[in-house]
């Protein structure tokens, strides 16, 4: 309608000038669409601005917060560092405090043995030792008329070494707190202590032995106490021999006289010799189990003991075989051992219902012209005279009496004025158990057995009774077993008992009478014990 009528030109121009207003219609809305984009994106680019803004504050707030924190912990650590080091330190000094506290408490210890020592020496003291032995699985087993109750604690452990000083005995009675029991001796082994531990403390007693004095160590304690283990060793099966295979369970016997002969090798050749005596006391019999019958077997003989005119105790006609070392020793011993069981008087089943008597007596030949002026010398002093023939150590020994008793004197002189021998004795004694077994039930032999033991064993006691109250009286012939030790006993030896004791609960009431026993002989006091008339330095002359 519009072009109705229009020219062309016209028409053109209307067509133009529409185009023109298109054109101008669609960059205004371009313009605005551009405008408004813009304005977004500057919105968008604005937030995003600002929120990346806000994180990084927020990072920055954050790390510096991790960096406190790191900071803290760092001196945290440093500050923990530092006190470790404090107590490094501290920990240090108290480690060097103990150890220099531990190293002067042994010192005063040493000292305070030392001076124990000397003490006992001064006073004739008797040592006690003291070895508690392992539990072992016989421990566990029960006699018949036993609860069942008590039997479940028969294997607990009640005896125990505290220190190498003490025992401790942990007593209880039924409706009773137990109460622990403490007893001190010279030295206490632990059931853990070897025989090499044991024989440590028992070699000194050797060296005094080759100084002149004389030695005699005894065990005592119940049956399966460990007394053969401790005195010879682990004892071969079903034999009272023991085993010499394997050294480190060697027990004292065999161990005293490989040191000996050690200690004898050092001395010039042929000064010093041995002889072996070994007796049994059974029912209150001595034996003497190196007897030999005109074959040359070994056979047991009933000797007497009998005192002396110097009141010294002595076994007319003894065996005493000479032994040159450790080995022929040993093999004597194990012989007289086995007679313990072959020999028709001495049949009786265990070896603990007897006592064992091993007696070493070395003789040394000393040279000089000023002993000592002890009664033996006084009195052998005319007879030296007479009998100055000979002349040589190696003579004397081999004309040495063939007859097999021994001198009445423990200290025998038989030479020229400046030449003489001394004896000097360590006994070696095996006692028989010291339980206390009720007589109700026992017959025949085995209450024959039980009663000697008994009576020799409170014989023994009764005569350190006396001992140690100094009476006039002591009654060594109660007993042949007291007769035959009475020079040991009675302070003519350096004496240490070695209480052997079972840990275990079962054996609670003997353990006491044992431990009773052993702290009953430590108080006796004997005077000091005389040493043999070797020379002694001229200016005593
Ligand atoms: P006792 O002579 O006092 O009757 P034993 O010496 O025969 O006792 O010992 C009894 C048992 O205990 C033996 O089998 C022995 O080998 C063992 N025994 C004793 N003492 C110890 C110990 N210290 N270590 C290991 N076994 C031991
Ligand atoms: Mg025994």
């Amino acid at each position: 309608q519009v072009l109705a009528g229009r020219s062309t030109k016209e028409v053109l121009q209307l067509y133009a000038s529409r185009g023109q207003q298109i054109k101008l219609q669609s960059s205004s809305v371009v313009t605005q669409l551009h405008g408004a984009i813009k304005k977004r994106l500057k919105q968008d680019l604005k937030s995003l601005h600002s929120f990346a803004l806000e994180l990084s504050k927020d990072f920055q707030r954050q790390s510096k917060t991790c960096l406190y924190q790191v900071l803290a912990a760092v001196q945290g650590i440093q500050l923990q560092n530092e006190a470790m080091r404090m107590f490094q330190i501290k920990a240090f000094d108290l480690e060097q405090s103990l150890q220099e506290v531990t190293e002067r408490y042994e010192k005063e210890k040493q000292k305070r043995k030392a001076l124990h020592n000397s003490l006992v020496e001064l006073r004739g003291n008797i040592r006690v030792h003291c070895r508690i032995r392992p539990l072992l699985p016989f421990d566990d087993a029960a006699g018949h008329s036993v609860s069942q109750d008590r039997q479940r604690n028969f294997s607990e452990k009640v005896a125990y070494a505290a220190d190498d000083e003490t025992v401790h005995v942990k007593c209880s009675r039924p409706g009773h707190a137990s109460v622990n029991k403490a007893f001190q001796f010279e030295r206490v082994y632990n059931d853990l202590e070897s025989q090499d531990a044991v024989f440590a403390d028992v070699a000194p007693l050797l060296t005094s032995l080759l100084d002149g004095y004389n030695v005699c160590i005894m065990a005592y304690g119940q049956t399966g106490s460990g007394k053969t283990y401790t005195m010879l060793g682990p004892q071969l099966e079903g034999n009272l021999t023991f085993s010499v295979e394997e050294e480190s369970e060697l027990g004292i016997i065999p161990r005293a006289t490989q040191e000996v002969f050690r200690l004898i090798s050092e001395k010039p050749p042929g000064s010093c010799w041995v002889e072996v005596s070994v007796v049994e006391v059974y029912n209150n019999e001595i034996f003497d189990l190196l007897a030999k019958d005109s074959y040359g077997r070994v056979f047991g003989v009933k000797r007497d003991v009998v005192t002396t005119r110097e009141g010294k105790s002595d076994v007319p006609l003894l065996t005493h075989e000479t032994v040159e070392n450790a080995s022929e020793f040993l093999y004597l011993v194990n012989k007289g051992l086995q007679l313990r069981v072959t020999h028709p008087t001495l049949v009786h089943a265990h070896s603990s219902r007897s006592h064992l008597v091993v007696t070493l007596t070395i003789t040394t030949v000393v040279f000089g012209d000023n002993f000592g002026t002890l009664w033996e010398e006084e009195q052998t002093s005319q007879r030296l005279n007479k009998e100055a023939s000979c002349t040589f150590p190696q003579k004397m020994r081999d004309n040495k009496s063939t007859s097999s008793s021994r001198a009445s004197s423990p200290v025998q002189l038989e030479a020229t004025e400046k030449m003489k021998q001394v004896k000097t004795r360590l006994q070696l004694v095996d006692l028989a158990g010291s339980e206390c077994v009720g007589m109700s039930g026992v017959t025949g032999a085995a209450l024959r057995e039980t009663s000697f033991i008994n009576r020799s064993l409170s014989a023994l006691a009764d005569v350190l009774g006396a001992i140690a109250e100094q009476r006039a009286h002591v009654p060594y012939r109660n007993s042949k077993l007291t007769h035959l030790l009475q020079d040991s006993v009675g302070g003519d030896a350096k004496l240490l008992v070695m209480l052997c004791i079972s840990p275990g609960q079962k054996y609670l009431t003997e353990s006491m009478q044992s431990l009773g026993f052993g702290t009953r002989a430590r108080q006796v006091q004997r005077g000091q014990v005389k040493k043999k008339n070797f020379p002694v330095p001229s200016k005593a002359k």
